[in-house]
């Protein structure tokens, strides 16, 4: 199953990676997931969408908690998009990964510069720095209302840095969001190092960890409380691909299952 992706992820259409190639597999779910398109757009001849897949995991001990997980926002950071599609046959071949869960997953949240290889869309804007600034970018408005609709537990963003030498997140939202990602990190760091520098990103770090976000990044709506825990999560974007994936798959594994074991504890005092 998993090298059905991996052939599909890389045909070249014209020396372009081809967006349809890549969400082929969100079609063929038998049952397992709920595939939809949020939204179309054309850009001149060319039409592009958004596409959303749930994937409700076996009923957990009270309410499920409902994560968003989004990758490919910067179009040229592909392990996030690939690793997200890869997710969904593991949720598909062991559901208990996401029990208690309706886990979102937006694989491809900028599919013109996944198409150009480029980090902005084909518009120019770095879709990453206009959320919840009235942007008017589509892939940007298609998220957002999901977002502000669906309310979520959690939000995952995948994301690869040119310039890191290894894996670190971003936590923010709730106070539990650094306890969510410390294991997670230290689960994925046996596949890819973690970068202990005390800056990141022009950011102050520990450990790989960031506490502080940038204006107009994709998050929840400024109106949510409580707020829900928020990742940013990176790989080394130089490091071999398919580690970066394998690390975005492990972290993603215990990102959720430190949620759920968390959130039992909180209920029990
Ligand atoms: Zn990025």
């Amino acid at each position: 199953m998993e090298g059905m992706h991996r052939q599909g992820s890389f045909d070249q259409d014209g020396g372009r990676k081809n967006v349809h190639d890549v969400l082929k597999p969100l079609h063929r779910s038998g049952g397992a997931w709920i595939s939809t398109t949020l939204g179309h757009w054309q850009v001149e001849s060319d039409g592009y969408s958004l596409e959303q897949v749930l994937f409700v995991g076996p009923r957990g001990g009270g309410d499920y908690f409902r994560v968003g997980i989004f990758a490919g926002i910067h179009g040229d950071e592909v392990a996030g998009a690939l690793a997200a599609i890869r997710f969904l046959d593991e949720l598909a071949a062991r559901p208990e990964i996401a029990r208690g869960y309706e886990i979102y997953l937006y694989p491809l949240c900028n599919p013109t510069g996944f198409e150009d290889g480029t980090r902005n869309a084909r518009s120019g804007r770095d879709l990453n720095r206009e959320f919840w600034l009235g942007s008017r970018e589509p892939e940007v408005q298609l998220l957002e209302r999901q977002i502000r609709t669906l309310r979520f537990d959690g939000l995952i963003s995948l994301h690869a840095d040119e310039d890191s030498p290894g894996l670190y997140a971003f936590a923010l939202g709730s106070q539990v969001t650094q306890h969510v990602v410390e294991p997670a990190l230290a689960a994925a760091e046996k596949i890819l190092p973690r970068n202990r520098d005390a800056t990141i990103d022009n950011f102050v770090a520990r450990n790989g960890l960031i506490r502080k976000g940038y204006p107009g990044m994709l998050c929840a709506a400024p109106e949510a409380r409580p707020r829900p825990f928020e990742i940013v999560f990176e790989t080394p974007h130089r490091a071999d691909l398919e580690k970066q994936i394998e690390a975005n798959l492990v972290f993603l594994r215990h990102a959720l299952e430190q949620y759920q074991q968390l959130q039992a504890v909180g209920q029990d005092l």
